[in-house]
């Protein structure tokens, strides 16, 4: 059964296939076209270990957009929070029939952990500061959106790149896809070794001036400072000032220049309100709307065999 795990590695036309199915189903995610069956009488688990709002409201609804179901179980009111491991979670959940398993987790490289120790397929949903493969495939498909194709565009990553599951994510699938990559932060939350992502055609850089790494770029994506791994003693009083994106800075991007932010944004230190609200700019809320359209693509590849059986199944009954 085929786990979609992580970004890094995964071959070029496997890349495209997905973004390809992803933008095929916007159109669904939307609610503008009509949902489809693909996973009726499936089940799937959404095991969270760790917060989030975007990443499992929009896996809950493109269950529900292929016609399955879905539950979600979170540390509090579940035996997490009496000590049970990741992997025993996981294995009886598993034991419960569920056709694949969700998961987000605070380990980096939890999903494996997960993935090794049950049958099902399983979706890294995010893990530790690893990666969180399916942000990567709706950053992309919204860029490809708006331009067609990323081969060949410049994008800057501003922030906590080194606690960003999403950073490493998505420059392993721009490097891959033949974009160009400017990872930029204060030297604390940005490492040099980021640079040896480079997968593809496409060239990853570091850099910490980013008036300088704002010159000539496509599209700027803003992180969050990751306070919950322990990035805040990295960010001095100015952060703002250095590393913000205000309404002067964008002023001087070129007018096709747009703006992603992964979410939850802290509006006011990474990303100003009238830059994260730009009605001309602002990709941000069409980034969710890929979300769902994304994790659709990813279900249906990871079923992919489950989803023939059952209908296989229904067909011989
Ligand atoms: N939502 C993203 C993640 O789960 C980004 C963030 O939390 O800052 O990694």
């Amino acid at each position: 059964m085929p786990d979609f795990l992580t970004i890094a590695g995964m071959p070029r036309q496997e890349l495209l296939r997905l973004l390809s199915a992803t933008q095929k189903n916007v159109s669904i995610a939307e609610g503008r076209s009509p949902n489809r069956t693909t996973l009726n009488g499936q089940v799937i688990a959404n095991l969270f270990f760790e917060d989030s709002t975007r990443t499992r409201c929009s896996f809950e609804t493109a269950v529900h957009r292929l016609g399955g179901q879905v539950f979600n179980l979170t540390p509090s009111g579940s035996s997490i929070s009496k000590g049970e491991s990741l992997v025993d979670t996981a294995r009886n959940i598993e034991c419960m029939g569920v056709a694949a398993i969700v998961v987000r987790c605070a380990v980096s490289g939890g999903a494996k952990m997960v993935a090794d120790g049950v049958k099902c397929p399983v979706i890294n949903a995010g893990d530790g500061r690893h990666e969180h493969p399916t942000q990567a495939i709706l950053d992309i498909s919204t860029l490809m959106e708006e331009f067609g194709s990323v081969e060949g565009r410049t994008v800057a990553i501003v922030g906590d790149i080194i606690n960003s599951r999403v950073a490493r994510s998505v420059t392993h699938a721009l490097s891959t896809l033949g974009a160009h990559v400017r990872l930029v932060g204060p030297p604390t939350l940005v490492s040099k070794s980021f640079e040896r992502i480079t997968q593809g055609p496409g060239m990853v850089l570091t850099m910490s001036d980013l008036d300088s790494a704002l010159d000539g770029v496509d599209a700027v994506m803003m992180l969050r400072v990751q306070f919950e791994r322990a990035a805040g003693g990295a960010v001095s009083s100015d952060y703002r000032q250095m590393f913000g994106l205000t309404p002067q800075r964008i002023a001087k991007l070129a007018p096709h220049v747009v703006i992603l932010h992964p979410g939850p944004m802290n509006r006011g230190i990474e990303i100003d309100d009238r830059v994260a609200d730009d009605p001309l700019r602002s990709r941000i809320l069409r980034q969710v709307t890929h979300g769902v359209a994304a994790r659709m693509a990813v279900l249906e590849m990871a079923l992919g065999a489950n989803v023939i059986t059952a209908a296989h199944n229904r067909i011989e009954a």
